[in-house]
């Protein structure tokens, strides 16, 4: 626990978050960033990437350390702690297991994690055959087998995607239909490589060393079948990690926070980026935009009040 004051507080130690610590640093602020799992967030779960500009191809992991280091380079303090609620006034503070931590101005940068199916051995194919993005991994799976469970929107330009490179596509939906919009079941439906399967859920992972397999279950009559695949994409909605923070940012109905360009909310002094964020792309290069852009509002917000 501290008892100083600090200029900017940011929650999250994801990309969004070690960014707004790297610009708000350079603009000479004191900043602790709170994480409460893993310095680097999300992407900590993806053996490679290749999508990050200046990064042919780099594990999550080592992305990440490479980010935490240039916080700390920076200057930035940071500590392991998860912020269980947040008490507004000129002075913020910030309530963790671990005690209370003061600022001026805060950065929620909590991201968001993706739901998952719940099955036994998931957690650990997370990055090693299951995947929550096709734009990110899609290209692993290039001429082969895979299935995408879900079908809103989010899993339809998944699947339509993966049409583009893999040699078969099933998605697989737990309702009687697919709930995206029509252009885009009509999208998936003129490929010859995609077959929907509705009405089914996914009952267990198949495989010892690698994911080889799902198998589905026919919820009208419990009929099962096998599915070999070389690749599960998950696409059943992400859920924001924004909870402790309801009193002091107003969130959209999926639990999104809602903020301006400047990446400000509602509440003077209180600033959110990154995949916590109502906006429409989730992705590394999108999160660290909006720490960019978050510290550098955040700065001229302090700057203002003095
Ligand atoms: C398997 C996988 C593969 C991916 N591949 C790619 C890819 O190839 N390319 C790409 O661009 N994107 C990819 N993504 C998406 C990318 O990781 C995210 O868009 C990005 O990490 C979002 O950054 P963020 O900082 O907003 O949030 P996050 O990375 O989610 O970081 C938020 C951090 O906040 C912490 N936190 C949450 N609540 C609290 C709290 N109350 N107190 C303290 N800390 C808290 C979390 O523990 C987390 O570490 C992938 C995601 C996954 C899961």
């Amino acid at each position: 626990m501290s008892e100083q004051i600090y200029d900017i507080i940011v929650v999250g130690g994801g990309p969004a978050g070690l960014t707004a610590a790297i610009y708000a640093r350079r603009a000479g602020k004191r900043v602790l960033v709170i994480e409460k799992q893993t310095f680097g967030g999300q992407i900590t779960f993806s053996p490679k990437v290749e999508n990050i500009p200046g990064f042919f191809s780099v594990s999550g992991n080592e992305f990440a350390e490479q980010l935490v280091e240039q916080a700390l380079g920076q200057g930035a303090e940071v500590e392991l702690a998860e912020v269980k609620s947040i008490r507004d006034g000129e002075v913020k503070t910030v309530v963790t297991e671990d005690g209370e931590f003061y600022t001026r101005a805060l950065i929620l940068a909590s991201g968001a994690r993706h739901r998952t199916l719940g099955l036994p051995g998931e957690e650990k194919w997370i990055g090693e055959g299951i995947s929550f993005c096709a734009v990110c991994d899609g290209a692993f799976y290039q001429g082969r087998t895979v299935a995408v469970i879900g079908g809103g929107n989010s899993a339809l330009q998944e699947a339509i995607l993966l049409c583009e490179q893999s040699e078969k596509v099933y998605v697989v939906q737990n309702l009687d239909d697919l709930t995206g919009e029509q252009q885009l079941r009509d999208q998936l439906y003129a490929r010859t490589n995609a077959e929907v399967i509705t009405g089914c859920v996914v009952d267990a992972l198949l495989g010892e060393k690698e994911l080889n397999g799902i198998r589905i279950r026919r919820t009208a009559d419990g009929s099962t079948r096998d599915l070999a695949i070389d690749g599960l994409f998950v696409a059943i909605g992400l859920i924001p990690q924004n909870d402790a923070f309801r009193n002091i940012v107003e969130l959209d109905q999926r639990g999104y926070a809602d903020a301006d360009e400047s990446c400000l909310t509602g509440t003077p002094g209180v600033f959110v980026a990154g995949d916590c964020r109502a906006k429409s792309v989730r992705q590394v290069t999108t999160a660290a935009a909006d720490g960019a852009v978050a510290a550098i509002a955040a700065c001229s917000y302090l700057e203002k009040a003095e």
